[in-house]
């Protein structure tokens, strides 16, 4: 039997939902599901937040929203998404990096205060594997300068941080829900929150062409028409109708999760050795929401023969992101900030194992096994 690396969450209920979506006849954007999405959020969050077409959308508004321009610079890891970057390097900003902790992948809150000259204006921690940075600490450097913080929460819906759900804490965060993240708007999605409310009227602007059309829905002017830069950033009620299901399903799916995170901790724990070393527990502050399971083997050449040994079984892992600041266009549009000491050491030693809502404790028993024979192989 083959072990896909991911399954996009399905739940039951979406299909039903957008069925009741078409029914109503109102199927473009901010219809009946957006809007219920809208008021979950906002709930939960405690934020304003609008649907987007995706994370890469919403830090893309975020870009417009905060004005960055040729000149600006935005520190973040490179150890991160290239949507992290492009979201500002194609407003013209110069992208700064940052080396990363090996425990957490994160960005090095201490290595940030370094970085900034007198043209930063931002700083976007990314929140890897929904384990969140250390956000007083980063809050503390960004007031202390006078900077925005973007949390790049992609992959940080339902974690926290002291009590706090991840994109709340910084002056914007946005979430992803593409079908790898752990909830999904039936493939692609993304969502903006907005934690300064100065930003939610032209927020909205933005996201319908740049007009007031949002105001005018409200009744509160007469007529819309262009009054700003925009795009069309707002999903279809279908997609909105396909994440309702899960947002009532959000306490379940996270469990299932963690649970499973947990039972392949505690299975691997047996098998540890020189070869494989486990996630790295981090301060209890700080509650994942088990996006991925990753190892981290000895080195790249144990890697790569550990790919092609579960592949062999069936078994489909993946590594992650090859560092922005090595790649093509890494070399026109950022610099990196002092020493790369962790960022492409710890990145090539790195493999996510399958993980996804309703995997089965035997499906998890089984990449173990063969983890457990290519260790014993390979020594
Ligand atoms: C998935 C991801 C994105 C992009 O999300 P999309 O919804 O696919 O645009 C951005 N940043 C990080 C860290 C991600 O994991």
């Amino acid at each position: 039997m083959s072990i896909p690396f991911n399954k996009p969450t399905f739940i039951g209920n979406e299909l039903n939902y957008i069925n009741n979506a078409i029914e109503s006849n109102k199927i473009s954007g901010d219809g009946l599901f957006t809007k219920k999405c809208h008021t979950w959020f906002e709930e939960k969050l405690n934020s304003k937040v609008l649907l987007t077409t995706s994370c890469t959308h919403a830090l893309e508004m975020i870009a417009i929203l905060l004005n960055i321009g040729s000149g600006d610079e935005v520190i973040m890891p490179s150890y991160t998404f290239v949507s992290t970057a492009n979201a500002f390097a194609i407003r013209g900003a110069k992208i700064v990096f940052v080396d990363i902790r090996p425990d957490t992948m994160n960005i090095d809150e201490t290595k940030i205060e370094k970085a900034i000259t007198t043209k930063t204006k931002v700083i976007v921690p990314v929140h890897y594997a929904g384990v969140s940075c250390e956000m007083d600490v980063i809050m503390d450097i960004a007031n202390k300068y006078n900077l925005f913080v973007v949390e790049d929460a992609a992959q940080g819906m339902m974690a926290t941080y002291k009590g706090k759900h991840l994109g709340t804490i910084g002056h914007f965060g946005a979430y992803s829900f593409h079908e790898t993240k752990n909830y999904t708007s039936g493939g692609e999605g993304g969502l903006l929150i907005i934690n300064d409310s100065r930003f939610y009227d032209r927020a909205e602007i933005i996201r319908e062409k740049g007009t007031n059309r949002s105001k005018f829905f409200r009744g509160m002017v007469d007529k819309y028409s262009w009054v700003d830069i925009g795009s069309s950033y707002l999903p279809s009620d279908i997609n909105a109708a396909y994440l309702y299901a899960q947002l009532e399903q959000a306490q379940n799916i996270n469990f299932d999760r963690l649970n499973k995170w947990k039972f392949y901790y505690d299975e691997l724990s047996l098998v540890n050795n020189k070869l494989i070393a486990l996630p790295e527990k981090h301060a209890i502050y700080i509650k994942h929401n088990a996006h991925m399971f990753y190892i981290k083997l000895l080195n790249l050449d144990v890697r790569t023969a550990l790919i092609e040994y579960l592949k062999k079984h069936h078994i489909q892992s993946a590594f992650h992101y090859v560092p922005l600041h090595s790649s093509i266009a890494g070399s026109n549009f950022s610099v990196f900030n002092g020493q790369d000491v962790y960022t492409t050491s710890e990145s090539d030693r790195l493999l996510r194992l399958p993980i996804y809502y309703n995997i089965s404790y035997s499906e998890i028993l089984q990449v173990v096994e063969v983890i457990k024979k290519f260790v014993e192989k390979y020594e």
